[in-house]
């Protein structure tokens, strides 16, 4: 008798400003989907997908408004192996927010070694206002991993989650 081998269940939280496009990604990494049309989301929300290489599945949670209920927030980031951390290229104030806000946040509310993961959404246009050269830098000083998505193009999507999952798998040995 063979037994299936389930692969192992990763806890990742998407946090940032309003409006960076956290659901988008989601959406698109999950069912690979885009809407132009904004759409507040409330409540918890969490989707899964289970990834082939590496073999884990991602339970995905989604700020879902917490952005603005911040009570709601520390339940969102327990036991999250990974954060991460979304900004909008087109927006200073998204970025200066996670440097100011969003990373203290996470890191006061992290399991120890916690993968953090910044990301430039909307890559895609073309009023940017953060070069990735001072993303980098910062992402570099607080030991985070970096990368620009576009989730209107799906540019990165998959790339960003699977980035993750191997460093979780790196940083965050499986107890169980
Ligand atoms: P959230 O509040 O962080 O969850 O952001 P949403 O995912 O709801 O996106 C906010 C707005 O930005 C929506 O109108 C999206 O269509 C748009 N958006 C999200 N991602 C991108 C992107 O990569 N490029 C562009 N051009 N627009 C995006
Ligand atoms: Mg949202």
């Amino acid at each position: 008798m063979t037994a299936a081998i389930k692969p192992r269940t990763m806890k990742m939280a998407l946090v940032g400003d309003i409006n960076v496009g956290k659901t988008s990604l989601a959406r698109m990494f999950i069912d690979g989907t885009f809407q132009a049309r904004y759409q507040a989301s409330v409540g918890l929300h969490f989707h899964t997908k289970t990834l082939r290489d590496p073999s884990v599945t991602i339970q995905l949670w989604d700020t879902a408004g917490t952005e603005r209920y911040r009570s709601l927030l520390p339940h969102y980031t327990r036991d999250a192996v990974c954060a991460v951390l979304v900004y909008d290229i087109s927006s200073r104030d998204s970025f200066d927010n996670v440097r100011s806000y969003w990373l203290d946040f996470v890191e006061s509310h992290a399991i120890p070694n916690m993968v953090k993961f910044l990301v430039g959404n909307k890559a895609d246009v073309d009023t940017r206002e953060v070069s990735d050269y001072e993303a980098q830098m910062f992402a570099t000083n607080h030991d985070t991993f970096f990368m620009e998505t576009s989730a209107k193009f799906g540019t990165n999507v998959d790339n960003l989650f699977t980035e993750a999952a191997k460093a979780v798998i790196k940083a965050i040995p499986e107890t169980q």
